[in-house]
């Protein structure tokens, strides 16, 4: 789930521990608690917490991810026929959790093998967030309508074991989101080093390989700009595509959480500006790049956008207006 386990204790998803990890977890009792902020739970409040889900999409991503068979529950009433595996499976894969890495071929292959984003969905989305579909092509945003199939063709290919080391499985036969998704490459050079999953059919929104440390979007953008020039930080991927669709440039840093100290360097040489969303994460974003800066002593802007809103609503806006 992004979290980075030493020992037993992490950063708090919730981002506001940048100097010491205030998260613990007890794996005698599988509970986790946050010392900073109070927050704790069990396996299934942490799940709902991190993706934003109601109880049952809690239930369900786990069954998916760690090979609990035959609880599926439909989502959103729907029924779905799901084929379940019955023979018993081998024990090694779910005692413990594989360790993912990232991998670019793979990814680049699921990529190549989804269609441009066509189903209106998908095109509403992208329209919504201030992204036209010519810029979609330009950073490789496609559209995965099967999961199902695409799992299977997967798996013909590359195996099981590979699809699970690459974090796009749990130790079910099956990818680890549901329906719809549009998918967005993070390339560094030629190679795609992650990707983020948006889901539109489920209430899970967002997925990214599980395990896999999320990298900074359009990052490569650093090298094409010179010292001094204007740069936007953006809280979202579709953010950054849509200032780089105004001509501004952008990167992304997905959440405080997944903010780390390294960047700071690459990023002191430009003019920076924070747009964090106009939520409440949006402002630990925020307090997180100002202290990750003010410790270095650099100055950064921040652009807020109204509440509940983010930076690619605001283009949006404009430019459907
Ligand atoms: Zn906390």
């Amino acid at each position: 789930m992004g979290i980075t386990l030493r020992g037993n204790k992490a950063m708090c998803f919730k981002g506001h521990d940048t100097a010491s990890p205030s998260f613990t977890v007890s794996k005698a009792r599988n509970t986790w608690r946050c010392f900073g902020c109070g927050e704790h739970g069990d396996a299934i409040a942490l799940v709902r917490k991190i993706h934003g889900v109601g109880f049952m999409d809690a239930c369900n991503w786990l069954c998916s991810h760690f090979g609990i068979i035959g609880s599926e529950v439909p989502l959103g009433g729907r029924a779905r026929s799901i084929a379940r595996v019955t023979s018993p499976k081998p024990v090694d894969s779910q005692t413990s959790a594989p360790s993912a890495r990232p991998d670019p071929e793979l990814y680049a292959w699921l990529i190549a093998h989804c269609g441009p984003v066509k189903a209106s969905l998908g095109t509403t989305y992208l329209q919504a967030h201030g992204i036209a579909p010519e810029l979609a092509l330009k950073f490789g945003v496609v559209e995965l309508v099967n999961s199902a199939r695409a799992y299977r063709e997967l798996e013909k290919h590359w195996g099981a074991e590979r699809i699970r080391g690459a974090g796009l499985s749990g130790s079910r036969r099956a990818l680890s989101w549901f329906g719809y998704a549009l998918l967005f490459p993070f390339k560094s050079g030629a190679a795609t080093e992650y990707l983020q999953v948006r889901c539109l059919e489920s209430s899970m929104k967002f997925f990214g390989p599980s395990g896999i440390p999320k990298p900074m979007f359009n990052r490569h953008r650093l090298s094409q700009l010179q010292p001094g020039s204007l740069l936007h930080i953006c809280e979202g991927v579709p953010d950054a595509i849509a200032m780089e669709g105004a001509g501004l440039a952008a990167v992304a840093v997905l959440g405080a959480t997944s903010f780390r100290s390294e960047w700071v360097e690459e990023l002191l040489p430009f003019n920076l500006v924070g747009i964090p969303d106009g939520d409440a994460a949006g402002e630990k974003f925020m307090k997180c790049l100002a202290n990750e800066f003010r410790a270095r002593s650099k100055s950064i802007r921040f652009v807020i956008p109204p509440e509940g809103m983010d930076a690619s609503d605001v283009i949006a806006r404009g430019k459907n207006a």
